[in-house]
């Protein structure tokens, strides 16, 4: 990792990414690929320092309250978030400033704060959203820096305990690999026993060109990510 100071971190859409550059290892990620210019590895994840503080000053600024989204880009709970707290401390931005906030992650480390993410829930709106594929070894596979299937699922249960909006992205569904009815009933069994409130999916892009068209098969084959 490497530190950065940010020249700006809240998107016209509400969207925050404190980090760039991710660790997960996911064979099928998107967000490595060469169209976002990333000038360095991927792996070698960028830490924005002054993230809380440059959105403290946008959202004093910004007129209407809305949701603030994180995770389309890394996911906000790395496990060098345990140190940096940096997620951590923009929540508390986001209740101090009574917006809300949706959360992306495909870790359990997300459940350190719940009591955050509860009274946001409580004054403005907070929801927790990840992927699934229900197939442990396959998950394995596809997805090898994450938590287990198991432990999503209870982490989206604990949210809905919490009173917490639990939402599922059902993404992405793999040609020959997780679309198999077993693999979807399973994610959708996971889904109805969590007391998940939405679930949703998209189009996975599989782009071609430097970095990026050569992520998936060599990683499923065995071989490193180009
Ligand atoms: S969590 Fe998201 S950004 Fe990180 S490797 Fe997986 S798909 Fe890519």
């Amino acid at each position: 990792m490497h530190e950065i100071r940010a020249k700006s971190i809240l998107s016209p859409r509400g969207g925050i990414n404190v980090y760039r550059g991710c660790t997960h290892g996911c064979v099928y990620c998107d967000s490595r690929s060469a169209c976002y210019q990333m000038d360095h590895a991927f792996e070698d994840v960028a830490v924005k320092v002054n993230a809380p503080e440059l959105l403290e000053d946008a959202l004093r600024r910004r007129r209407r309250r809305c949701m603030v989204g994180t995770g389309s880009m890394c996911d906000p709970y790395l496990p060098l978030e345990r140190e940096t707290r940096l997620t951590r401390r923009c929540l508390e931005v986001i209740e101090r400033q009574g917006f809300g906030v949706s959360v992306l992650t495909k870790s359990d480390l997300v459940l350190r704060d719940l009591d955050l993410l509860k009274r946001i829930n409580q004054t403005a709106k907070a929801v927790v959203c990840t992927t699934f594929t229900f197939d442990e070894d396959l998950c394995r596979v596809l997805e090898p820096g994450v938590c287990t299937t198991r432990r999503r699922f209870e982490m989206l249960k604990a949210c809905r305990e919490a009173g917490i909006a639990a939402c599922v992205w059902l993404c992405p569904i793999l040609p020959f690999l997780n679309d198999t009815e077993e693999n979807l009933r399973g994610v959708l069994g996971y889904c109805f026993d969590a007391g998940a409130e939405a679930m949703s999916t998209s189009a996975w892009a599989s782009r071609c060109g430097r970095g990026t068209g050569s992520t998936f098969t060599p990683s499923w084959t065995g071989t490193s990510p180009a």
